[in-house]
C-alpha cells in the first residue's frame, strides 16, 4: 500500500485532485461519466474519477453513493497470486461482484425511472450497462436490460433520437438470440411502445404493447401486476385517440389486477412488520403509485364519473400506503374510497375499506417511513 501523505486540494468533501505522483504509469483516469478526461477523485474509494465537481455530484445522486465502496475491489488491481487456485478464487469473487453492480445499478435506475427522474436514472443505468459489457462482452444478450433503461430514460427526457439509438441496439441483439427470455422480449416490445407513443405513432405503439402484453403474459400470467404495465400503457395510447371506453375497461383491469394482488398482501401482512421490503420492491411500489395516481386523475376528470372504479382505485393507493410504511397517505386514500364506495350499489368494498382506515389510524401518522 503506497501511502501519500502530499497535500489535497480538496474541491469538495467527496472529491479531491488526483495526484499525479499515485498513477507512476501514466494510465489516464477517465471521467464515470462522461469518459472525458479526469481531474478529479472520489475520495471515499479513490478508485473513481471525474471531469467536474458537477459531474461528481450527478453520479454521486445517481448511483455511487450506494455502490462507492463495492467498487474499491473491483477497481482494484488484482493482487499477485502465485497460485492457479488463488488467482481463479479472486477471479470468481471479483466476477460475483460484478454481477452484483449490474444488479443494483439496474435496480436503482429502474426506481428512479418509475419515480419519473429520469435524468437522474442515467448515471445507474450507463453503470449498468458498462459492467454488462465487461462481464459478458459487447453483444451478449444480458446487455439488453440495460440498453432499455437508457432508452426510456431518454424517451422521458425527450431524446427520442437516444432513444431510438439504445432501442436498435436491443432489437438486433435480441434478434440474434432465439433463446432469449419472454421478460426480454416483453420489456423490449414495452419501450418501442414508449418510443412509437412519443413519436405520435399510435398504430404502431398499440401493436408494440399488444407483443408486450403476450410475452409478458406468457411469463407471468394475465391478471399479473407485471403484464397490466402495459395494458396501462395502451390505455394511455387511446386516451390520445379519444377513445374513452377502451381506455376505461383497460383501467379496469389494472384497477382490479393492483387490487387483488394488495389485497392478498394485506392478508399476509403480519402487525409486527412495518414495511413489505419482503414481498414488493421499492421500484414496483413507485410503478403502483405512479400509475394507480394518473388513473385517479384520469377518471376524476372525466364527464361520467365511474366511481366504482375510483374506489378501486382509491383502496388500492390506501393498501399500497398502508404497506409501504405512511398511514397517513393510507388515511388519505382510505377517505377518498370510502366516500366513493358509498355513491355506488355494490358495497362490497366498505367494509374492508373500513377495516384499513382503523389500521391506518392505529399506526397514526407518527410512525411514517416513507415520504
Ligand atoms: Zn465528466
Ligand atoms: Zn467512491
Amino acid at each position: 500500500m503506497s501511502s501519500t501523505t502530499r497535500s489535497k486540494s480538496h474541491v469538495s468533501v467527496l472529491t479531491s485532485a488526483i495526484n499525479p505522483l499515485a498513477n507512476p504509469r501514466g494510465a489516464k483516469k477517465l471521467c464515470e461519466l462522461c469518459q472525458n478526461l479526469a481531474y478529479l477523485q472520489c475520495t471515499k474509494c479513490r478508485v473513481t474519477f471525474y471531469c467536474d465537481t458537477e459531474h461528481q455530484q450527478a453520479d454521486w445522486v445517481g448511483i455511487h453513493e450506494k455502490i462507492c465502496q463495492l467498487l474499491i475491489p473491483i477497481r482494484t488491481a488484482m493482487p499477485f497470486h502465485s497460485l492457479q487456485a488463488d488467482r481463479d478464487h479472486h477471479r470468481a469473487q471479483i466476477l460475483h461482484r460484478q454481477e452484483e453492480l449490474i444488479e443494483i445499478s439496474r435496480a436503482v435506475a429502474q426506481k428512479k425511472l418509475f419515480e419519473g427522474k429520469y435524468q437522474e436514472s442515467l448515471p445507474a443505468a450507463q453503470l449498468s450497462l458498462r459492467c454488462a459489457m465487461d462481464v459478458y462482452g459487447p453483444s451478449a444478450v444480458q446487455l439488453v436490460p440495460a440498453y432499455l433503461l437508457l432508452a426510456e430514460a431518454n424517451v422521458g427526457l425527450g431524446s427520442l433520437s437516444q432513444a431510438e439509438g439504445y432501442l436498435s441496439q436491443a432489437e438486433w441483439t435480441v434478434m440474434k438470440t432465439p433463446e432469449c427470455s419472454q421478460t426480454v422480449r416483453h420489456q423490449l416490445h414495452r419501450n418501442l411502445g414508449r418510443l412509437y407513443t412519443a413519436t405520435e405513432n399510435l398504430e404502431g405503439a398499440l401493436l408494440h404493447f399488444a407483443n408486450d402484453v403476450y410475452y409478458a403474459s406468457e411469463e407471468y400470467g394475465l391478471d399479473n401486476i407485471v403484464t397490466c404495465g402495459g395494458y396501462f400503457l395502451m390505455a394511455n395510447v387511446f386516451i390520445k385517440q379519444e377513445k374513452m371506453d377502451i381506455a376505461s375497461s383497460l383501467y379496469t383491469e389494472v384497477a382490479s389486477t393492483w387490487h387483488s394482488h394488495l389485497t392478498k398482501l394485506l392478508e399476509t401482512h403480519t402487525p409486527g412488520s412495518m414495511t413489505l421490503e419482503h414481498s414488493f420492491d421499492e421500484a414496483q411500489q413507485a410503478e403502483a403509485d405512479q400509475m394507480l395516481r394518473a388513473m385517479l386523475k384520469v377518471q376524476e376528470s372525466s364527464p361520467k364519473q365511474a366511481t366504482a372504479q375510483n374506489t378501486l382505485v382509491a383502496h388500492s393507493l390506501a393498501m399500497l400506503w398502508f404497506l409501504g410504511g405512511s398511514p397517513d397517505k393510507a388515511l388519505e386514500f382510505g377517505r377518498k374510497a370510502l366516500q366513493s364506495s358509498q355513491l355506488v350499489p355494490d358495497h362490497s368494498l366498505t367494509e374492508p375499506i373500513q377495516g384499513l382506515l382503523q389500521l391506518a389510524a392505529e399506526r397514526g401518522p407518527h410512525l411514517t417511513i416513507a415520504s
